[in-house]
């Protein structure tokens, strides 16, 4: 196990929702793992494929960074 895998369980990152624009946030875990996640404000439900894993990453400052590229920009959530 990566050493800095517990470190991120319960982190959160930061999700802008494709449909309605509004922020939230979500565990990284979850993003990480491909489950739905569901917007707070409209309801509206996405998943992010392909974002990886923290063993991918130097750092969890690296992971965080990459991760939030992507559940910030709403072209790479699927559903
Ligand atoms: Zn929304």
């Amino acid at each position: 196990m990566n050493p800095h895998q517990h470190e991120v369980e319960n982190t959160r990152v930061r999700v802008r929702c494709p449909e309605c624009r509004s922020h939230f946030h979500e565990r990284v875990y979850r993003i990480a793992s491909g489950e739905r996640v569901v917007c707070p404000s409209c309801r509206c439900e996405m998943r992010y494929y392909g974002v990886g894993y923290i063993h991918e990453h130097e750092s969890v400052a690296a992971y965080l960074h990459h991760v939030e590229e992507r559940t910030n920009h709403p072209h790479y959530s699927r559903d």
